[in-house]
């Protein structure tokens, strides 16, 4: 629970990103934990289970998941659909394909 330590020039509670693996304050990064081997975003950081920490940064998902940080950090079997995370994080894949014509 508090395994919080004090760090330079960081108030509050400190974690470290999945994805770059850099420290950051719990305020910029976003929690996200799995829900039926789906990973989700937790915007209120209440989800109960283990969560990992991330860069609202499509960079540091990207890192996490080519190395399989997700799964590690979570303790389940990989991998994970990270969809729902890269949809948070602004980059949406299935808006970007092609949609149906309609004129
Ligand atoms: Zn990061």
């Amino acid at each position: 629970m508090s395994q919080d330590g004090p760090l330079d020039g960081l108030a509050g509670p400190v974690r470290m990103c999945v994805g770059c693996r850099s420290r950051a304050a719990r305020s910029v990064l976003l929690r996200v934990v799995v829900q039926d081997g789906v990973l989700v975003p937790d915007h209120l950081a209440s989800l109960p289970g283990r969560g990992a920490w991330l860069h609202r940064d499509l960079q540091c998902l990207d890192h996490a998941e080519r190395r399989r940080a997700f799964p590690r950090a979570l303790r389940v079997a990989g991998p994970l659909d990270v969809t729902s995370v890269r949809v948070e994080l602004g980059n949406d894949p299935t808006s970007a394909g092609t949609v149906p014509g309609d004129d």
